[in-house]
């Protein structure tokens, strides 16, 4: 076995709060297709179509991009969990991971089973009612826009829904960001896992880790903002590296 693993594997056995933050990287191995980048969903469909500005002015347009968008993100596809997704549930379940701190908005974590998450951009599958925050399944909502609901509406209060996600040009839930904060700076052993570290709020928190005397530990396949100064910066793919030091703790 590769000894960084195993040291890291020691490190986490020996901490008392271990937090990991995902990324893009953790999803792309799913078959969810990347936002940014070479062949990005960015690349086929403008940004500006999804901005806060533009589901304000024009709520029926939005969503009937959203929907062109939602389909090019997940097609006919049952998207699953993968190997990473899994290995996270296993070191939840073991004692040996406090929480999961996520930029995706798949809800992937949770549907592999991670009991506790924090997702620092919102998710994709609710929508939240703009007015009165009402949150419901996204699904049935997509189904109803589908048929021509367009905007959907909220059954309690008849403002207008909108997928429960940060959009561009809203601001960030402060809830998330705090909470994920809070445990990054009492973590022992923080995990950077497939995540490039350049957008807010993500890529503040590993320093926000090192400062409170955390081991820092990177796992992507390139070099992120913070691989320079980590304990430990695995360049590798994800669903190896997570499942090998799931093993390495066994
Ligand atoms: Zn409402």
């Amino acid at each position: 076995m590769d000894e960084r693993i195993a040291a890291l594997a020691s490190e986490i056995a020996s901490a008392d709060s271990v937090v990991a933050l995902t990324g893009a990287g953790v999803s792309t191995a799913s078959g969810v297709p990347s936002f940014r980048g070479d062949g990005g969903i960015w690349e086929r469909f403008d940004q500006r179509d999804f901005h806060f500005r533009r589901f304000q002015a024009d709520p029926a347009g939005f969503w009937t991009d959203r929907i062109d968008l939602r389909e090019a993100f997940y097609g006919d596809r049952e998207i699953e969990p993968n190997a990473a997704h899994e290995a996270l549930v296993a070191l939840e379940r073991a004692g040996h991971l406090d929480a999961i701190l996520t930029q995706n908005v798949d809800g992937l974590h949770q549907a592999a089973g991670s009991e506790s998450v924090v997702e620092l951009h919102g998710t994709n599958r609710e929508v939240e009612c703009v007015d009165c925050g009402h949150r419901e399944p996204a699904d049935p909502i997509f189904e109803r826009a589908r048929d021509g609901e367009l905007p959907p509406t909220c059954p309690d209060c008849s403002g207008d829904l909108k997928p429960a996600v940060v959009l561009f040009g809203e601001s960030m839930p402060d809830e998330p960001t705090i909470r994920a904060h809070e445990l990054a700076g009492r973590s022992d052993v923080f995990l950077a896992i497939g995540s490039s570290l350049t957008v807010q709020p993500a890529a503040g928190l590993p320093s926000r880790a090192q400062r409170s005397g955390a081991t820092l530990a990177v796992i992507n396949l390139e070099e992120t903002s913070v691989s320079s100064r980590a304990d430990y910066d695995h360049r590798a793919d994800v669903t190896e590296v997570l499942p090998a030091v799931v093993e390495a703790l066994e």
